[in-house]
């Protein structure tokens, strides 16, 4: 049996999304799912938000994050090329779930303490871009970067202002040009490794899923396999981004492994050309805790 009622992937403006998280769920539910994670960027700052408006339009919350992490594996040149990337992501993403997750409770508070300081890293980072911006002759003023994000301001921000400013013309330019990994006014930040980011998690009573492949350059079977030995619990197979032969191959893999899968459509907003929802899935391979009832009523 296949469901297009879950979308385990989206962003709001407490991260680099387009839309706050009231505006998210209302987008969600009108798409026909039913039950929705906001995994804002290395934050939980949209998780009350996000049960209050779960409770006004009728759908489940599963509160969630991605978390920023080191790469887990070096990249595969074939794959990258029978993937057409031209190079692999410089970080991977986890997704982490807690569908029992309670503001206020012990777990969750102990996971925000882990989390914070991931965010907090983002402000004197942003701060040293700036900085190697203005040396390099591109005038660009911290507060009107910091206006432009909700608690987690990062790149597309700025990437943002330097289009306003008019040195460059669109975001990917931005990137292209000054600040993508590598470029001149880029400053790389410690991030943990996929394997202490799965043992916080699960300490904290949550699950995790490897956000989109598609950008890492590993064989399938390969991924599947870190994953299991890295205490991952699923893989985001069906992710917007996948074609349906790739989503055959992970979803192939994780099951061969013992993985389950998750899906999500890493709705940004509309200005990006983005919808919510309608992700065919196979409903038996997504995690039981998902597949359930949820036992709290938040
Ligand atoms: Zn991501
Ligand atoms: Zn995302």
């Amino acid at each position: 049996m296949w469901t297009e009622r879950y979308d385990l992937h989206s962003h709001s403006t407490n991260s680099d999304g387009q839309h706050s998280v009231a505006d998210v769920a209302r987008r969600m539910s009108n798409s026909g799912v039913t039950c929705w994670s906001l995994t804002d960027h290395d934050t939980i700052s949209g998780w009350a938000a996000g049960f209050q408006a779960a409770q006004q339009t009728g759908i489940r919350f599963i509160p969630g994050v991605e978390i920023t992490c080191k790469p887990g594996l070096k990249a595969v040149d074939a794959e990258l090329r029978l993937r057409s990337k031209e190079r692999a992501s410089a970080s991977w993403h986890l997704l982490a779930y807690f569908p029992k997750g309670e503001l206020g409770s012990s777990e969750i508070s102990q996971f925000k303490q882990w989390l914070t300081p991931l965010g907090d890293d983002r402000v004197p980072r942003m701060l040293e871009m700036i900085e190697r911006l203005n040396e390099l002759g591109l005038v660009v003023e911290k507060e009107k970067v910091l206006d432009r994000a909700g608690d987690s301001v990062g790149r597309p921000h700025l990437a943002d202002e330097l289009v306003a400013l008019g040195y460059v013309e669109h975001r990917q330019q931005a990137f292209d040009e000054w600040i993508g990994d590598g470029k001149p006014a880029h400053v790389a930040r410690p991030l943990p490794s996929i394997e202490e980011a799965t043992r916080i998690v699960r300490a904290c009573g949550g699950f995790t899923s490897l956000a989109h492949p598609l950008y890492y350059g590993i064989p399938p079977q390969m991924l599947a396999a870190f994953c299991k030995q890295a205490g991952v619990d699923a893989i985001e197979c069906f992710h917007r981004s996948h074609s349906d032969a790739y989503r055959f191959a992970l979803w192939t893999a994780s099951k061969a492994a013992g993985l389950c899968i998750t899906c999500g459509s890493d709705f940004h907003g509309i200005d990006f050309n983005q919808a919510p929802g309608r992700m065919a899935v196979p409903f038996a391979s997504l995690p039981d805790v998902l597949t359930t009832e949820s036992t709290h009523s938040e």
